[in-house]
Order: structure tokens, then sequence, then C-alpha cells
């Protein structure tokens, strides 16, 4: 899969090895790899003037500068990208970055790992004239609901996303199944006859469970008994029942829609979800 990312700061990407936000983790292994390319194209490379304008005034005035369309265009048309009414967008999708956009979520992000290429517009100053998002962009994407100073960050965040979810980057296969987010096909194929997951992980829609280190107590904390027993049916139960407490507790708008069993909303009833909900 390849990323290409429009931006006015290119080197805050770097890249392989040891340099910025694509240099370094699961990002750096993948692109040395060769499961993900991720190249960067500056936007000033695309002026005609002297100081390499990309921004202008907007039209009906008001604060501040805005990014110009004709770079943008010309930067996303070199780089071999169908025109927005002939792009198959099953393989391919030009995305800006935006805090108007429809908010970035793991579902998103599953949908783009499926993808050939994502090309990523990062907006700055007061934003982008909208001709970009209208005639060249398939989408607007917001990584949440706060303001940032330029879309740089929010490209991080999605590639990053992304390139984990693609196949072989993980070490173990299933690892991004079972995260928090995760697809979620417990309880419903994973669970036991008595209601308890197989898997040792979290998901269904839920936040993942508390993880514990050695040491076993640690500055007058210690872990939970039943992660020392080695019983790994009790151990499932308890993970299960720490992660819907765990959404409870910090995500209580996830559960509606988690996959739940009777045994999840009986334990969820007992800490009062209802009472509450
Ligand atoms: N005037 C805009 C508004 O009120 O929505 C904010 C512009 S912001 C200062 C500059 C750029 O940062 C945006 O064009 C966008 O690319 C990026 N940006 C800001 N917040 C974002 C968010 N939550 N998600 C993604 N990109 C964001």
């Amino acid at each position: 899969m390849r990323f290409d990312i429009v931006t006015i700061f290119p080197e805050f990407f770097g890249g392989p090895p040891n340099n910025g936000i694509l240099g370094h983790g699961i990002l750096e292994r993948a692109l040395r790899i060769g499961q993900a390319e991720a190249h960067t194209h500056d936007l000033r490379s695309f002026t005609y003037d002297r100081h390499r304008t990309v921004d202008d005034r907007p039209f009906g005035g008001g604060e501040g500068m805005v990014l110009k369309a004709q770079p943008i265009f010309e930067c996303v048309e070199s780089l071999g990208i169908a025109p927005k009414a002939e792009r198959d967008t099953t393989r391919e999708s030009v995305i800006l970055l935006s805090a108007q956009g429809k908010r970035f979520t793991q579902a998103t992000a599953r949908h783009l790992a499926k993808l050939d290429r994502v090309v990523l517009i990062c907006g700055r100053y007061e934003g982008v004239d909208e001709r970009v998002s209208q005639l060249l962009c398939d989408d607007e994407l917001s990584i949440g609901d706060y303001v940032l100073s330029g879309g740089e960050l929010g490209a991080a965040v999605i590639v990053d996303a992304v390139v984990r979810l693609l196949p072989g980057v993980l070490g173990h296969a299933d690892s991004s199944k079972y995260e928090s987010f995760g697809e979620g096909d417990e309880p419903t194929d994973t669970m036991t006859e008595d209601g308890v997951p197989r898997s040792t992980h979290g998901s269904g829609g839920l936040l993942d469970y508390p993880h514990y280190t050695r040491p076993s107590e640690f500055r007058g904390t210690t872990i939970p008994e039943v992660l020392g027993n080695g019983d790994h049916s009790v151990i499932r139960k308890w993970r299960r029942q720490a992660a819907l407490a765990k959404t409870l507790a910090n995500r209580p708008d996830l559960l509606p829609s988690a996959d739940l069993n009777d045994n999840d909303r009986a334990f969820l009833n007992k800490l009062g979800f209802n009472r509450k909900h």
C-alpha cells in the first residue's frame, strides 16, 4: 500500500532509519521491508513565484490566510492519480485532513487498509480553498473534535493506524483484531458454551482489557490474583469483565453497539449500566 502526503512540512514525517514519525517502530519496519510506502510531497514545489507562495487571503475577508487550490491540484495531478470523476475509490482515495471532516475511526482505518493508494492533503493556516474538497478529494477526515494548527499530525495518525492493519506488519496476525475497537468476532464465534471468550484478548467493540507485567507488586499495588493462577478459562473471564468495566468507565457510548452476550449484560447490570443509561 502506498501513501502520498501533500504538505508544506515534508521534513515533519522523516523516514527510515530513526528520522521522524516514519522512521520509528512499526512504521519504520513496515516501510523498510516494503509492506508499505510513504512519499511526502512539498507543496511549495508547485508554486511559480519567488516566495514560493502557497497561501492567499480569503474572499470575503476575515482572519488569516488559506491554502490556495492551484499548488494542491498540481501536486496531486503530478502523482498519476485519476481525476475525481474517473477515480476507482475501491483502490485509491484522496483525503483532505480537516477539523470539519468525518471522524476518523478504527472502522475508517480498516476501510483504508484495503486500498492500494491513499493521498493525504495536509491543510495549514485557516484551512484550504474549498474547491480542493469539492473537486479533488473523495473525503474530508478529522482525527477528533479539536483544532490543530496543521494536517500533518492527522496524516501521521492515519498512516500509523492503517499501516499496522496491513497483513504481515504486526508480529501476531490477530494482534490488531482483538484490540480496542477491534471488529470483534466475540462473543459470537469465539465464545465457549459457558459464554467465556476463547481468545485471551478483549475486543467485540469494547476497549482492551488492562495489562500487567512484572513485578507482580509495584508501589503497593498487586496484580489481580486471578492473572497469576494459570487457569486460562478464569483469566479469559476476568479479562472480558475487565474490558466491560473499562469500557463502562471510560467509553460507555461504545456499549450499545458492542457485541454483548447475556453474561456481559448481567455483569454490566451489576455495575449499574442499565441504571445509568
Ligand atoms: N479554520 C479551520 C476550522 O475552524 O475548522 C481550522 C483550520 S486548522 C487551524 C489548519 C489545518 O489543520 C486544517 O486545514 C486541517 O488540515 C488541520 N486540522 C486541524 N484540526 C484538525 C483535525 N481535528 N483533524 C484533522 N486535521 C485537522
